[in-house]
């Protein structure tokens, strides 16, 4: 019978196990698989290639964002470079200006030693899609970004992807979203990315990526370099993405209400220059988010009036918020995206899309609302 969200999240991939039955799969720590004949085996043969954890949690996966086929990976970042191994020497990948840190110093200073071209773009679909060339073969979105929160209309996007470069995939970084607040292959695009290391993780606990897809050919080679490099997650990291993954419908939408209370208690405090954050009318994308988001999302950035010294001021006085690199956990942390995850972002860059001094990232966990506003007033009258 068809299931919504929060029931394949529970039960997607994740039949009882046959042996003894147990509720909940159990984790499969075995590198390798006995087999009864040469090649005879009962699914797995060896944990690179493929292991009963790490099927679940591709199955779970792809089930929630209607994808055929889900990847997992070693870290968001090895997800990131499966899918970029599509591109081969005298290709061209165009993404969008003001990516995730990270991602942005793979294609910078990685693709171009395997003869990969990419090149950046404003994220605004006309503006982008002047950019694209005749040897463009994938398109590079995220969206919201990370830290500033702008989205791209990915069904424009879309529309214009298709009809100026049909040759190129199109891949959307859904990790701030999470499959709860967007279906972004539902939207047209051709492959969803994650960092399972922030909402489906949603503990701190575990580092780990997955690519969702429905198209064979794109999904044939993503598989066959998951094995061929082997930059897999192990059993018990897939074990733990898909225990967190299970609570993502409810930890989202708690995420999201403490949000926006938080981002309209910033917008009014005098300490505050500005603040991103889809959910609050003045965010430049506030209609596209609520047309195409389920919800605002539970991440916002701020920038303080006093730059720099009055951002690390803020971020060494919070008692609640943990200072602290990620996000998307059920304990709230507060980062400063340009000497943190940026950092490897060349300061000419951050400046031109808005990452400045004085702007810090919060992603607002589970703990008591009250208790959160508390320690964000008290940081911002240090
Ligand atoms: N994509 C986004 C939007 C991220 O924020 C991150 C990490 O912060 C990544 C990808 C990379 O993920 P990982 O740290 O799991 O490699």
């Amino acid at each position: 019978m068809p299931v919504k969200f929060a029931t394949k999240a529970i039960r997607a991939g994740q039949d009882p196990d046959p042996g003894y039955c147990p509720a909940v799969q159990p984790i499969y720590q075995a590198s390798t698989y006995v087999q009864s004949g040469f090649n005879e085996h009962k699914g797995f043969d060896y944990s690179r290639t493929g292991n009963p954890n790490r099927a679940s949690l591709e199955t779970c996966l792809a089930s929630l964002e209607g994808a055929k086929y889900g990847v997992a990976f070693g870290s968001g970042l090895a997800a990131v470079d499966g899918v970029a191994s599509l591109a081969k020497p005298g290709d061209h990948i165009l993404g969008i200006e003001g990516l995730y840190g990270g991602t942005y110093r793979l294609f910078d200073q990685v693709l171009p030693r395997r003869g990969v071209e990419v090149s950046f773009a404003p994220s605004d679909p006309e503006s982008f899609a002047k950019h694209l060339r005749a040897n463009t073969v994938g398109v590079w979105l995220e969206s919201p970004t990370n830290p500033l929160l702008n989205l791209v209309d990915l069904k424009a996007m879309v529309a214009l992807v298709r009809d100026r470069a049909p040759q190129a995939w199109m891949c959307v970084d859904n990790t701030f979203a999470t499959p709860y607040l967007q279906q972004p292959l539902e939207l047209g695009v051709d492959i969803s990315l994650h960092s399972t290391t922030k909402y489906v993780g949603g503990h701190s606990d575990v580092v780990g990526g997955a690519v969702l897809t429905s198209r064979d050919d794109l999904h044939e080679w993503i598989r066959f370099y998951q094995n061929a490099v082997g930059a897999v997650p192990g059993p018990f990291d897939c074990w733990l993405a898909l225990r967190g993954l299970r609570t993502l419908a409810v930890r989202m939408e708690a995420h999201v209400q403490r949000a926006q209370a938080i981002a309209r208690f910033l917008e009014s405090h005098p300490s505050v220059e500005r603040v991103h954050y889809p959910g609050l009318e003045s965010h430049p994308h506030h209609a596209l988010a609520q047309r195409q988001m389920r919800g605002p999302g539970g991440i916002i950035s701020f920038s303080v009036k006093g730059g720099l010294e009055k951002a690390r001021a803020v971020a060494t006085s919070t008692k609640v918020f943990l200072l602290a690199e990620s996000l998307g956990a059920v304990e709230s942390l507060i980062c400063h995206p340009f000497s943190m995850t940026h950092h490897a972002v060349p300061a000419d860059v951050k400046l031109a899309t808005g990452i400045g001094e004085g702007l810090l990232r919060l992603s607002i966990g589970l703990e008591d609302p009250d208790d959160l506003v508390a320690d964000l007033d008290q940081a911002l009258g240090a």
